[in-house]
């Protein structure tokens, strides 16, 4: 049992994962993370970061075959000839979808942060106030005042670049250079602000290193250099990745051990000792079955896989699953409405132009529902647009030699293009749960997905349509057009909840340190323990909720509260 003994357990190494682990062994805890992918280093193992467009045989796109073997993960943007290796592709990893749901996942070490969009923003004080004054779900046992130093620590470490815009709704942090608006975009933005006074304005939050800080370099992380290539896995370490940053910070303490292709089955409850001693492993190479013990178990598989080996954790003090006296674990998922998007032309600024590329859009924070409800829908949703000269990059990949040059050196009026990301509200009846029968390859339920839209989605889906035609067209727009994407959940892969913070056991499944009321040595810091969604991009929570509740568990190890 020795070698199979560590102070600390993570379970997943991507962006909440490698969070637990640098944290635990920068406190001094001997960690094991089990990671169920393959190993990836970094820049070893990013086999496209440098490959030219031309060396991919089909330009970067995906051949048809790939496409037709994953109606799935093709949907997702960056599933592209440049990155499909970081994907999950749709046959290895069946699930069940009671309704329509698009699992988006990457198995690695590293999980989804190689892919991720690094679009950071923090909740305000409003979003944790959210549901307790609408009523729906339940109160969050935390409040903005909590976080606050956690997302500043966070955001030091990882680098993210921004302007400190002082709005109550997207609270100011820890930023390096931001990047910049083009004259259209600032056109937009004027006439916004200056036509609603309750509306804001400003350039994105990405964690890219535009200046890179002593202790990133001393971590090999440089300056971004806008390639926009992110997703291949980045060279310079410029966007924050768990390769790039957190299991690097983790290694150098020497307390770090990951094990990839560990497939960890579940949690063990000792009914003798009543509480979790550890976890139960498949090698998923070998399909050997072992086990790890460790005083603190950090689950942060990402959040369906989280509520999966949960649900599948089965003892005889928890027949339902871990810690799941109420029956609640895997209900009130909830995810964010991407549904709505509005394209326009203008045609000012035609004697301008822009160099280079940009790793983040403008945002404009949530402006429904912020202080009181005023909608006929509870919460809302925030905004991003980005505007382009149209000719540029205009060149289909058919056209070739004289023609493509020509085509690219056109230069048009301006594309201008808007997209919503809105709160849904977690509900009992959308939820994950296992199939009592069907198993993958290392033994493992699989999992079923019933989770919708509801009339709410489409109420706020069809006022960000009407506002934000109406914000284009009063910033001089023309040729607007809104649509419903229809996509479906899931694929805005910022699924949450089922194993929800509060203050009552008896309707959430965590404290308000992510610890779990009935299985103390245990904490779930992913996407899982969201009690609702916010509008914002939700990683950087993740982040900062799991640096807190590592600085909590250790503590709370070291006084002796957990043995
Ligand atoms: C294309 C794309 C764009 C995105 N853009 C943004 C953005 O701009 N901003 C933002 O905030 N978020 C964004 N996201 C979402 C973001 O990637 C996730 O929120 C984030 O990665 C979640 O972190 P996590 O640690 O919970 O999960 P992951 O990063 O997915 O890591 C989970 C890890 O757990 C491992 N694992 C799973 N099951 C097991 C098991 N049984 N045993 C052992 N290991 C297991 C997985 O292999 C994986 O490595 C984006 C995602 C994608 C794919």
């Amino acid at each position: 049992m020795n070698d199979h003994t560590y102070d600390a357990i993570v379970v997943g190494s991507g962006i909440s994962g490698g969070w637990a682990a640098k944290e635990l062994c920068e406190k001094g805890l001997k960690t094991l993370v089990l990671e169920r992918g393959r190993d990836v280093r970094h820049r070893e193992d990013y086999p496209t970061m440098h490959t030219p467009p031309w060396e991919f045989p089909l330009r970067g796109n995906l051949s048809l075959d790939v496409k037709r073997e994953n109606p799935i993960v093709s949907k997702c943007y960056a599933f592209k000839d440049d990155a499909d290796h970081f994907f999950v592709k749709d046959k290895e990893h069946p699930y069940i979808q009671e309704k329509p749901f698009d699992w988006i996942r990457g198995y690695q070490v590293g999980g989804k942060s190689l892919l991720w969009a690094r679009q950071v923003q923090r909740w305000s004080k409003y979003d944790f106030e959210g549901p307790a004054r609408d009523g729906f779900a339940v109160d969050w046992p935390i409040r903005y005042r909590d976080i606050a130093p956690w997302y500043s620590h966070v955001e030091k470490f990882i680098g993210v670049s921004g302007n400190k815009d002082g709005l109550e709704t997207l609270p100011d942090g820890e930023f390096l250079p931001p990047w910049e608006m083009n004259k259209v975009e600032r056109e937009i933005q004027q006439s916004i602000m200056s036509s609603y006074k309750d509306r804001n304005v400003i350039i994105g939050r990405c964690a890219h290193l535009t200046k890179p800080a002593e202790h990133h370099v001393a971590l090999g992380r440089g300056q971004c250099m806008a390639r926009s290539l992110c997703q291949r896995g980045c060279p310079f370490g410029a966007y924050f990745s768990s390769n790039a940053a957190t299991l690097p910070a983790a290694a150098v303490t020497g307390n770090l051990k990951v094990r990839p292709f560990s497939v960890v089955h579940s949690l063990i409850y000792d009914d003798q000792k009543g509480k979790v001693t550890g976890v139960n492993v498949i090698d998923s190479e070998t399909m050997e079955s072992t086990s790890y013990f460790a005083k603190l178990i950090f689950v942060n598989a990402s959040a369906l896989n989280t509520n999966l080996i949960l649900l599948n954790s089965t003892s005889t003090r928890f027949p339902k699953g871990l810690g799941n006296d109420n029956g609640l674990l895997g209900r009130y998922i909830a995810f964010h409405n991407y549904r709505g998007n509005i394209s326009a032309s203008m045609d000012k600024h035609l004697d301008s132009y822009y160099y280079g590329r940009r790793p983040t859009s403008i945002m404009m924070p949530n402006f429904r529902n912020v202080k009181k409800q005023e909608m006929d829908f509870l919460r809302g949703y925030m905004t991003f647009y980005t505007a382009g000269r149209k000719g540029w990059g205009s060149a289909r990949d058919a056209d070739f030699g004289p023609e493509y040059k020509e085509k690219n050196a056109e230069l048009g009026d301006w594309n201008v293009f808007m997209m919503m990301q809105g709160e849904t509200i977690p509900k009992s009846e959308s939820r994950v749960s296992l199939d009592p029968d069907k198993k993958d390859k290392w033994d493992m339920p699989l999992l079923k997905v019933n989770v919708g839209y509801d009339d709410n989605d489409e109420k706020s889906l069809k006022d960000f349509l009407e506002q934000g035609t109406e914000m284009l067209e009063k910033a001089g727009c023309y040729n607007i057009r809104g649509w419903d994407t229809k996509q479906s959940p899931g694929l805005d892969i910022h699924e949450m909840g089922g194993v929800r913070m509060g203050r009552d056991p008896k309707t959430s499944l965590l404290n308000g340190y992510n610890q779990m009321h009935a299985c103390p040595s245990v904490f779930v810091t992913d996407g899982a323990c969201m009690t609702s969604t916010g509008t914002q991009n939700p990683s950087i929570t993740y982040m900062a909720l799991t640096a807190r509740a590592v600085d909590f568990a250790v503590k709370a190890l070291k006084s002796g509260a957990l043995t």
